[in-house]
C-alpha cells in the first residue's frame, strides 16, 4: 500500500475530515471550525481540507465541502464565484519596457478598482460609462437577474451594470508575470462584486431567519442551510450560479481590457489567447462523486479533474502556479486555491511596517504603501510548502513570478 497523502481527523459522530496538510501549519480555530462542518448530518462522505486552510466565516478557508440534500450558503459566502483568471501572450521578458511603471498605469486606468468615494464624486470602482463589451455581457445577464429581484426586492441597484468589468478592493490584483520560459503572462484575480455580495448577504440571513422557525440548533449559525426541495433551496441555486456566471464574465471582461491596454502602449504587437484558464475558487455546483450527485462547495479552493488546469497564485511576493488537475477522488478533485494566509489582517498590520512590504516586494512594481500591508507576502503560507502538500492533487505546468502587481 502506498502511503496517504492526506491525513484524516475524526469529529465525534461526524463525517470524517481528510486534510492535505502535510508540513503545512493548520490553526486550532480551523481545526475546530471544520469539526463543526464535518457534524452536519449532511454532509457527504468526508470533507476535504487543502493546505491552503484558515479560518473563514462559519466554513473554513480552504475546504472542499460536498453535501447530498442541502446548501449552506454561508459556505460559499458573500464572494460569490471569486476566482482567477490567466493567459499567457506571445511576448517574452525582453519585450518588457525597462521601467514598468508605464504597464502597471495603463492596467490601472484600463479597469475600475479600489474603493469607493462616499462623499462626492463617482464610486472610482465602477465604470462612469460602460462599453459594448459590458453592455452586451449585462444584456445577457439582465433578464434572469431581473427575475431574481423581482422575488428577492433587496437585490436591485442601478451601480451593478457599472461594475461588470471591475476589479474590486483589497485582496484582488491583477499582474503582469513571467513564466520558467520567460514568457509574459497577465493574471487576475476577481468575484462578482457588490451584486455577488448582496445576493450571499441575503440568502445567509434568510437560511439564518429559517434555521430560527424550524428550532434548528446549530454549532454555528453561518452553517444555517437550505433543505433540498424547499423554495428557498431553488431560488438560492439559482441566484447563487447567476453570480458565478457574473464572477466568470468579469474576469473575462478585465482580461479582454488589460489585453487592450498593454496592446496600445506595446511597440510588438502579440497574442494572448494561449493557455487562457479561468476557474472560481468560491462557488458551489452539483458534481458527480463515487457514484452519487451532490453539491460540492469550494470555499477557497479550485477543481482539479483529471487534466483540468487551474491556478494557485502566492502572494504580491511569491510564485504562483498554473496547474493540471489528476483527479483525487478523496479530495472530490480539487486543490487549493492560493497559499492562505498565516495570519489575520489586523495581525499583519500590527507585526510589518511599509520598509518591511518594500523589501518583501522588490522587484514588483505595486503599491507599497501602509495601506496594503495586510497583503504582505508574510501574511500568507509558504507556496512551495502548499504545492508540495499537494503533490498528488496537481501538476505543476507553469511557474508564474510577478513583475507588476495592480491592488484593488
Ligand atoms: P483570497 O481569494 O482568499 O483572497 O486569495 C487567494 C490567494 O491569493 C491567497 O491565499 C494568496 O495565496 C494569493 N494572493 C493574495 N494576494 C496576492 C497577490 O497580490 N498576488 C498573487 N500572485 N497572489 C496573491
Ligand atoms: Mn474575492
Ligand atoms: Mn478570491
Amino acid at each position: 500500500m502506498q502511503p496517504e497523502n492526506y491525513s484524516v481527523m475524526q469529529a465525534g459522530n461526524g463525517k470524517p475530515i481528510k486534510l492535505w496538510t502535510r508540513g503545512v501549519p493548520v490553526e486550532d480555530d480551523a481545526k475546530k471550525q471544520l469539526q463543526n462542518i464535518a457534524q452536519l448530518p449532511f454532509i457527504f462522505k468526508h470533507v476535504a481540507v487543502m493546505p491552503d486552510v484558515h479560518l473563514g466565516k462559519g466554513s473554513t478557508i480552504g475546504s472542499v465541502i460536498p453535501t447530498l440534500g442541502a446548501i449552506i450558503p454561508a459556505a460559499v459566502g458573500v464572494d460569490i464565484g471569486c476566482g482567477m483568471m490567466a493567459a499567457r501572450t506571445s511576448l517574452t521578458a525582453n519585450d518588457l519596457p525597462d521601467n514598468l511603471h508605464g504597464w502597471r498605469s495603463a492596467i490601472e486606468r484600463a479597469v475600475p478598482h479600489g474603493l469607493s468615494r462616499t462623499r462626492g464624486g463617482r464610486d472610482k470602482g465602477s465604470w462612469e460609462n460602460t462599453s459594448a463589451n459590458v453592455d452586451i455581457q449585462w444584456a445577457e445577464l439582465l433578464p434572469e437577474f431581473e427575475a431574481i429581484c423581482a422575488k428577492h426586492k433587496i437585490l436591485k441597484n442601478t451601480n451593478n451594470h457599472k461594475h461588470l468589468g471591475t476589479l474590486g478592493t483589497g485582496n484582488h490584483f491583477i499582474e503582469v508575470c513571467l513564466d520558467e520560459s520567460q514568457n509574459v503572462w497577465f493574471m487576475l484575480h476577481s468575484g462578482s462584486r457588490g451584486v455577488g455580495n448582496r445576493i450571499g448577504t441575503h440568502f445567509i440571513e434568510l437560511a439564518k431567519k429559517d434555521m430560527e422557525k424550524f428550532y434548528i440548533q446549530l454549532p454555528d449559525k453561518d452553517l444555517s442551510y437550505f433543505p433540498e426541495g424547499t423554495e428557498h433551496f431553488n431560488d438560492y441555486v439559482q441566484a447563487v450560479s447567476w453570480a458565478q456566471d457574473f464572477a466568470r464574465r468579469n474576469r473575462d471582461l478585465m482580461m479582454q481590457n488589460v489585453v487592450a491596454a498593454i496592446r496600445a502602449i506595446s511597440p510588438k504587437p502579440f497574442t494572448a489567447d494561449v493557455e487562457a484558464v479561468n476557474c472560481h475558487h468560491n462557488y458551489v455546483q452539483r458534481e458527480h462523486h463515487f457514484g452519487h450527485n451532490v453539491l460540492v462547495t469550494r470555499k477557497g479552493a479550485v477543481a482539479a479533474w483529471p487534466g483540468q488546469m487551474g491556478i494557485i497564485p502566492g502572494s504580491m511576493g511569491a510564485k504562483s502556479f498554473i496547474v493540471r488537475g489528476k483527479g483525487q477522488e478523496e479530495a472530490f478533485c480539487s486543490c487549493s486555491h492560493g497559499a492562505g494566509r498565516t495570519m489575520s489582517r489586523t495581525a499583519a498590520k500590527k507585526r510589518f511596517n511599509v520598509a518591511d512590504q518594500i523589501t518583501a516586494t522588490q522587484g514588483v512594481e505595486c503599491r507599497k504603501d501602509a495601506d496594503v500591508i495586510d497583503e504582505i507576502p508574510m501574511a500568507y503560507k509558504d507556496i512551495d510548502a502548499v504545492m508540495a502538500a499537494q503533490a498528488d492533487l496537481v501538476e505543476i505546468v507553469h511557474t508564474l513570478k510577478q513583475v507588476v502587481c495592480v491592488k484593488g
